[in-house]
């Protein structure tokens, strides 16, 4: 493993019953990088994240971050250790206040209320949320929540973010705010991987990346190369994409 490495996944398997939704997936993330994950719907994005987070372990395979192996670590010891990462389906406390829900990151490093409430206030500046601090996360809209989830994770303070397709559902503007933002954030050191549909949003945006498909990676590499690739043109871009 090479020193840039961040986080390796080697040979990870994970099955629900009969179905294998990763099957002996490697991939490897290098330190500073923005990595897109694409692929179609039921690839195994979401489960990958899941597997990297530590909301459930892997049949087979191991999993390292900064070198040590995290396999079988909890998710909470996982934030601590560095591992941030936003939900499909957001999963903010609605009857909270914004700067509450983004206070629960805030303590993963924080010592105190004060301190945690501060980080959350800094996140929110950063996440150009700060405006809606005092509104209750039920509240926000559909965009904004996304915002939210970001910075709950940032809060965190993470090593590694990862972004489970927070512009889904965005307006063009408000896409480009959040390419703005997710560049802010790798500015300030944070490696992200980010799971996104829209390739004229993500394909600029990333460094590298990978496509999932029913649960094997099937390309990976610069995404001019990966765009262009025929196994990803026919298994999931599809023939406009040759076209343009
Ligand atoms: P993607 O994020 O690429 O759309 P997912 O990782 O969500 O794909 O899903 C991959 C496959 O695994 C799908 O067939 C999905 O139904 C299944 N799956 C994902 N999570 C679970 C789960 N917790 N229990 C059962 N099946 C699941
Ligand atoms: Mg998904």
């Amino acid at each position: 493993m090479s020193t840039d490495t961040l986080l390796s996944v080697d040979n990870v398997t994970r099955r629900f019953g009969g179905l294998v939704a990763n099957a002996n997936v490697s991939i490897t993330v290098r330190r500073g990088e923005i990595l897109g994950l694409i692929g179609p719907n039921g690839a195994g994005k979401s489960t990958l994240f899941n597997l990297v987070a530590g909301t459930f372990a892997p049949n087979e395979g191991r999993i390292m971050f900064e070198g040590e192996d995290i396999t079988t670590l909890s998710a909470p010891l996982r934030c601590q250790r560095g591992i941030a990462r936003t939900f499909q389906v957001p999963r903010s406390f609605d009857s909270m206040s914004v700067l509450d829900n983004v206070m629960v990151g805030g303590f993963v490093r924080a010592r105190s209320a004060a301190a945690a409430r501060d980080i959350a206030y800094e996140t929110l500046e950063f996440a150009a949320l700060a405006h809606r601090a005092g509104a209750s996360a039920g509240d926000l809209t559909p965009p904004e929540k996304r915002r939210l989830e970001v910075a709950r994770a940032l809060a965190t303070k993470p090593k590694l973010l990862l972004l489970d397709e927070v512009m889904t559902g965005l307006t063009p503007s408000e896409a480009r705010l959040g390419v703005e933002l997710v560049r802010k954030v790798r500015d300030q050191g944070v490696t992200v991987v980010m799971v996104e549909h829209v390739m004229e949003i993500v394909m600029p945006l990333v460094d590298r990346a990978v496509v999932l498909n029913l649960g094997t990676v099937l390309a990976e590499g610069r995404p001019h190369d990966v765009v262009r690739n025929d196994a990803v043109i026919t298994a999931y871009l599809g023939e406009r994409h040759r076209a343009a």
